[in-house]
């Protein structure tokens, strides 16, 4: 048994941080607003295990929201980060490896002719877009409702009621200019794409897409989705991108795009190319990606852009991926599917409704009767279910992410012993949840 869950001195950090940084985080979902718990101040991570400062361990299916396909701290990235790092941690000048690395993703995936390497999947697909709209010369740009782009100003919209809406912004601070040039349509929705494009095809300058959502919660395409997609931007001309920062190097070696045989003009990658250090790229097409400064006239520029440590996390990470991918997806699938199973059973045992949305080694338990195909469908699950669900969880040290709109990440890590553990705490917090679902 785990020795019970102890939380005063993460809960004093939490206490201290609040007066320094907005919320006590750098990034919101850390907070764990939505769970209602007090944010575990972590210390170390090795493997598939986080310390926090009460010396808690955990199982960690967060994995710092997906780059850890790895897990923490694997030797052979550590050992070439501090060899990196003892030749100088920046020049902003151009070094060897940024090569190695961008000739490492061009290979692996075919759409890819060039790439420029960034510090975040934000800058990626802010930029992405930049480019689509000076190679199309138009403006609007059309997203997908529970898809997340990063937190640059034209993708924090919202769609209001009906078919197409323009963005109404989901942020203050963002002009009604730059929310109006967003449209935002369902996903999943392939009837709808016809419409949208017959009225607005000839001002759409890209559209961006997870093709694999996962910050809705994990949402597959529907069969025909992508395809429809794909070949509406190519009547148009629009520019596909995919926003790969999640699936990319996860789904598979390479990008989703690898597995769907779809090839967007432009792709957005990120976590997993960085192997936890901050790193993303976008790349595509020869004659889109030409447009970029200094080649042409599309400006866009990074002090810390290709950092050597970054850059050779990147590597170390693409080449373990690399040199073992059969055995490693093929791995990464058999643990997720038999930990997904288990938690299935377990919830059917308890006539608790709940389906699981899963890409490989990405998922997401939903509490629902119905299939969950789409934000709508995401939005009308019981996520109020989750939070008993997570809390109980917690208490036994199995580190979830904080909220019902998230994707698990399963990592080479993780052992069976971890699974079975895991798949046992799912059983007891099942239970608390039926309890819950008598009170509500
Ligand atoms: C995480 C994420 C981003 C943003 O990346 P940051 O590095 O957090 O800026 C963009 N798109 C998708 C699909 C993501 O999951």
């Amino acid at each position: 048994m785990n020795p019970k869950l102890s939380k005063s001195k993460s809960e004093e950090w939490f206490k201290r941080a609040k007066a320094v940084i907005p919320g006590g985080v750098n990034s919101p979902v850390r907070a764990f607003t939505s769970v209602g718990e007090t944010p575990p101040f972590i210390t170390k991570g090795s493997e598939a295990y986080l310390w926090d400062e009460d010396g808690n361990q955990y199982i960690d299916y967060v994995c710092s929201w997906g780059p850890l396909i790895l897990g923490h701290a694997h030797p052979e990235i550590v050992k070439t980060v501090k060899s990196a790092a003892e030749n100088g941690l920046t020049f902003g000048a151009a070094t060897r490896n940024e090569v190695i690395l961008a000739e490492i993703i061009q290979s692996a995936i075919p759409s890819i002719q060039k790439l420029r390497l960034v510090t975040s999947g934000t800058e990626a697909a802010m930029t992405a877009v930049r480019l689509a709209r000076a190679f199309t010369g138009k403006k609007m740009i059309l997203k997908f409702e529970g898809c997340y782009h990063g937190h640059a100003d034209p993708f924090l919209v919202k769609a209001g009621s009906g078919l197409l809406t323009f963005g109404t912004p989901s942020s203050r601070g963002i002009p009604e200019e730059v929310s109006s040039s967003t449209l935002v349509a369902h996903y999943n929705a392939e009837a709808d794409l016809d419409e949208i494009f017959m009225k607005q095809g000839k001002d759409i300058a890209c559209v961006i897409v997870e093709p694999v959502a996962g910050n809705m919660g994990v949402v597959l395409p529907k069969l025909g989705f992508l395809e429809k997609l794909s070949s509406l931007c190519r009547q148009t001309k629009t520019v596909l991108i995919f926003d790969e920062v999640i699936t990319g190097f996860r789904t598979c070696y390479g990008g989703y795009q690898n597995l769907c045989g779809i090839s967007p003009d432009l792709t957005c990658l990120g976590k997993i190319i960085g192997g936890g250090l901050p790193m993303a790229a976008v790349g595509g097409k020869n004659e889109i990606m030409s447009l970029l400064s200094p080649e042409g006239p599309v400006y866009q520029a990074g002090t810390l852009a290709g950092n050597p440590a970054a850059v050779a996390a990147g590597i170390a990470t693409l080449k373990v991926l690399n040199q073992k991918k059969e055995k490693i997806y093929e791995e990464l699938e058999q643990k997720t599917a038999w930990l997904t199973s288990k938690i299935k059973n377990a919830a059917e045992k308890l006539k608790l409704p709940i389906k699981i949305n899963r890409m490989g080694s990405m998922f997401t338990l939903f509490f629902s009767d119905n299939p969950v195909e789409s934000f709508s469908d995401v939005i009308s699950s019981r996520t109020n279910l989750y939070k008993p669900f997570f809390k109980e969880m917690l208490e036994n040290k199995i580190y979830l992410p904080p909220s019902a709109f998230e994707a698990w990440f399963m990592s080479t890590a993780h052992r069976q012993q971890d699974l079975e553990k895991t798949a046992q705490y799912a059983e007891k917090a099942f239970i608390k949840v039926k309890a819950a679902l008598t009170l509500l």
